[in-house]
């Protein structure tokens, strides 16, 4: 005979039968005992309604004066919040609320006991709160009290479990890497731990486990992954958190095409399994058409409005802005915002003010109304003429009603802008359907970008990732023309993942850590254990790392990561609950040899 083992019954415990999400009309006539928070208690004269809430739900429970009038009493001094223990018997309700998943049923009490007293809230505990971020986050425990919270926090534990079965069957081995490691270069600033053993040195915590997993597939574990935080320390610019989960996984014996399979079905084996969408095998871009169509390199194809690029329709018409930017070797770029024809002046005054924002840069927005006669209109009028202004049309594709917007600048800038733009129109048009999902791969990054600053060059990823082996020739003479064997994923218009074919050998390794400007010292101190580890037979290998944040957030309908973490730090990198960062103790410093000097 063989054993199962299996956990006890997953609702009933010692203090309860069942949780307050949990019984139907198929209970009614059982006796229970439910445990949980008072939401509210309604009282009505001889009524009183207590909704009892846990983490499964919410349930009524009906007191009656005329049935046991100390019990009713009781219960009307029960606070929002007491932790409670009712015991009595499922009974059918006279009106039913087709809401709540026990809306047939309410519970007729027997006894009333609490188990603890609450103070009174600072925001109300429901879906609709009158609670402030900030407030929230210090109160972070009542907050995931909310159902919308934990219902984050549940998808999120169902995508983890989903990615795990997947993962598993596809034989990678979960295997955890250390937090207290040397830099890891992500692009990020380091967190940097004290040693008090070896005053005077430090730990990083990891950008990532890039080196360490890659050291794995050198250790022969041919495909590992990791549920596990990086940590980045970072300006705060956007939605992000100085730490942050990544699904982090690594392949030996791969070419760029196996790991891109493998993580298609991932992504479409998640989909289906919490949320029951069939997505399509994902399509694949390259870095190059998103950002000469979309302006991005994470760009949202739930809508079109691709831009055009219109150096050559345009290099007729003597208009001063596009003359010079002829000249200067930049971009004019246009799009067909459709059906915005009859736009106001103040709006185009928005969209030229929006182009011209400091971080864009663009001098100018030139905007063409197609008329119904299909005759356009615009300020540069004087410039152009009805042959000049077809071209355009046909161009971009403009119909009657529609309006061109045209704007040039330096090639990155006019990408970057244009980018915006179609972002801002979809936005103001609503042209973004919000129940559909748009997935698909970018590939053939560049190898380098350049810092904007220094001018040199930067890897664009990170200093690991292979370059294409068509361009290696390149990589010295113009290493700005080196693609990489790099691949994002991009979901909705956000970077989800993110991966490369990595270098192997240290040859290849050493020669670009060279050409990133490293010395000998420099390259030994840093990364020797890595390229004394490619000396022993390192295998090819490649990987990706997921950003379970942002994936779960979107999932979820959110406009935060922060609303599927636990306990995420405010914009500003602090913890508002357990109020870190905060000064430690003048001796702990001394202990780990730090010394603060101050102003
Ligand atoms: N380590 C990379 C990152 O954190 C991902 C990868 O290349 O696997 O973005």
């Amino acid at each position: 005979m063989t054993t199962t083992y299996l956990p006890p019954d997953a609702a009933a415990t010692t203090l309860r039968t069942h949780t307050c999400g949990q019984l139907r009309i198929a209970d009614v006539g059982k006796k229970v005992t439910l445990t949980g928070w008072v939401q509210t208690h309604r009282d009505k004269g001889f009524f009183n309604f207590l909704v009892l809430r846990d983490r499964h739900g919410l349930t009524q429970v009906t007191f009656r004066k005329d049935q046991n009038a100390e019990l009713f009493e009781a219960s009307l001094k029960l606070g929002r919040e007491y932790v409670v223990r009712v015991s009595g018997t499922v009974v059918e309700r006279e009106s039913k609320n087709p809401k709540m998943p026990t809306g047939d049923v309410e519970i007729d009490p027997e006894t009333l006991e609490i188990l603890n007293p609450a103070q009174l809230p600072p925001f109300l505990i429901e879906d609709q709160t009158d609670g402030g971020e900030e407030l929230r986050l210090k109160y972070r425990y009542l907050d995931l009290r909310r159902p919308v919270m934990t219902q984050n926090l549940v998808l999120r534990a169902q995508v983890v479990k989903a990615v795990r079965e997947y993962l598993d069957a596809a034989g990678f081995l979960e295997i955890e890497t250390p937090n207290l490691i040397k830099t890891t270069p992500e692009g990020a600033r380091d967190f940097i731990v004290p040693s008090r053993l070896q005053p005077g040195n430090f730990y990083a915590l990891p950008q990532s486990p890039q080196l360490l997993k890659q050291l794995l597939m050198v250790g022969g574990i041919d495909r590992y992954y990791q549920i596990c935080k990086c940590f980045r320390d970072e300006d705060f610019r956007g939605d992000r958190q100085p730490e942050f989960t990544q699904i982090d996984c690594e392949m030996s014996f791969v070419t760029q095409q196996d790991i891109l399979t493998m993580f298609d079905g991932m992504v479409r084996y998640v989909f289906k399994a919490v949320k029951n969408i069939d997505l399509p095998l994902l399509p694949r871009i390259t870095y190059d058409e998103a950002v000469r169509k979309y302006g991005s390199d994470k760009p949202d194809l739930r809508f079109g409005m691709p831009l055009v690029e219109l150096n050559d329709v345009v290099k007729t018409i003597a208009f001063p802005a596009f003359e010079q930017t002829l000249a200067e070797g930049g971009l004019v770029i246009g799009l067909n915002a459709e059906s915005c024809g009859a736009y106001t002046r103040k709006q185009i005054d928005e969209l030229t003010e929006f182009v011209k924002a400091p971080h864009r840069g663009c001098k100018g927005l030139v905007a063409i109304k197609v008329a119904d006669d299909g005759t356009c209109k615009s300020s540069i009028d004087k410039f152009c003429s009805s042959e000049q202004y077809d071209n355009i049309k046909n161009a971009l594709g403009a119909k009657p009603g529609d309006l061109m917007l045209i704007l040039s600048a330096p090639t990155a800038k006019a990408r970057k802008s244009g980018g915006d733009l179609r972002l801002e129109i979809a936005r103001r048009q609503q042209l973004i359907d919000p129940d559909a999902w748009s997935v698909f791969y970018v590939v053939d990054f560049p190898l380098f970008e350049r810092d904007e600053d220094t001018g040199a060059f930067m890897p664009a990823h990170h200093p690991f990732v292979m370059p294409h082996p068509e361009d290696w020739h390149w990589l010295e003479s113009d290493p700005g023309r080196v693609r990489a064997l790099c691949y994002d994923m991009v979901m909705n218009g956000n970077e989800i993942m993110s991966g490369s074919i990595r270098i192997h050998r240290a040859d290849l390794q050493d020669r670009i850590f060279g050409l990133l400007g490293m010395s000998e010292t420099e390259k030994q101190e840093k990364f020797g254990f890595l390229l004394k580890a490619f000396e022993f037979g390192a295998p090819p290998h490649g990987g990706c790392a997921l950003g379970l944040d942002r994936w779960v957030m979107l999932l979820a309908g959110g406009e935060t990561i922060r609303d599927v973490i636990a306990f995420p730090k405010n914009s500003a990198g602090r913890d508002l609950m357990l109020d870190a960062p905060a000064p430690v103790d003048p001796d702990a410093l001394e202990t780990v040899g730090i010394q603060l000097r101050h102003p």
